[in-house]
């Protein structure tokens, strides 16, 4: 098997399961033998090709807290103010730090 074939079968494996919501490309190198930049590329390839969505998740940039405030398809889709009901913390710009990618189930 190619390292491409495996990240295919594995995030194929990944998709299998209903419960899987969504996955950061760190996940793969952790499962196969690709490393991250094969990992990456692939994923994006897989985004061109219709089997995947990418979706951007905001946290909380207060570092001891770090949770999820909202998700979004585009990082210009998020709003300019939140305030986060765990912590308190009040986000009037959102620094790109504290954005993750993550990949998802091709819902079109
Ligand atoms: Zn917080």
């Amino acid at each position: 098997m190619t390292t491409n074939e495996e990240i295919r079968s594995y995030v194929n494996k990944l998709m299998s399961s209903k419960a899987m919501k969504g996955f950061y490309s760190s996940l793969i190198p952790k499962h196969t033998t690709a490393n991250i930049n094969e990992v990456e590329k692939e994923l994006n390839l897989m985004v061109e090709e219709g089997l995947l969505s990418k979706e951007y998740e905001l946290i909380c940039h207060n570092d001891n807290c770090l949770r999820v405030l909202d998700r979004q398809p585009n990082k210009e889709s998020f709003k300019s103010y939140y305030d986060c009901s765990y912590c308190g913390e009040e986000i009037e710009e959102v620094d790109s730090n504290f954005i993750n990618e993550r990949f998802v189930r091709n819902n079109k």
